[in-house]
């Protein structure tokens, strides 16, 4: 028999465990007890890490962006987070869901972060166009706090203006 150590949850979560253990659809599946549901969620968990772990690897996390390298694109990635959307945006690939957007989630650093954000969430759903849209508007709006993107903006206007 396999020895067991205790390991503190919060209570919330245990209530949470206990509903899904006795659940029909837990029945079903073959789950029996509560350790059993932890034991099966953490290895999910660990698996579902060192896929990305291979590859990812995290450089920093700073206000609203976390930098991550990408050692299979061999280049460094950001994902921030975008208060409109209510989600989090990968830079690469304009996208609130990829590979990065789920790796930022799993970081404990990237989670202190966040409790700032109380809307933010993890967004599964394709990227729509008003996503797309909202996303050039914060794009252009932190391009105007610099004097560059100020000349650019003028002589957009004035380039708009003449059509
Ligand atoms: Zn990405």
């Amino acid at each position: 028999m396999a020895d067991w150590e205790t390991v503190k949850l919060p209570k919330e979560m245990v209530q949470k465990i206990e509903e899904f253990t006795e659940s029909q659809y837990a029945k079903q599946l073959g789950f029996t007890s509560k350790s059993q549901v932890v034991v099966t969620a953490i290895r999910d968990f660990i698996s579902h890490y060192s896929d990305y772990m291979s590859y990812l690897e995290l450089v920093d996390v700073t206000d609203e962006v976390v930098k991550i390298m990408d050692h299979k694109l061999d280049s460094t990635i950001e994902v921030k987070i975008n208060k409109k959307i209510g989600g989090t945006f990968c830079q690469k690939h304009h996208s609130v869901q990829c590979e990065h957007t789920e790796f930022v989630w799993l970081i404990p650093r990237f989670q202190g972060v966040l409790k700032r954000f109380p809307k933010v969430k993890a967004i599964s759903r394709p990227m729509t166009e008003e996503d797309f849209l909202l996303d050039a508007e914060q794009d252009i709006a932190s391009l105007i706090q610099t004097k560059k993107g100020r000349t650019m903006a003028r002589k957009i206007k004035e380039l708009l203006d003449k059509i």
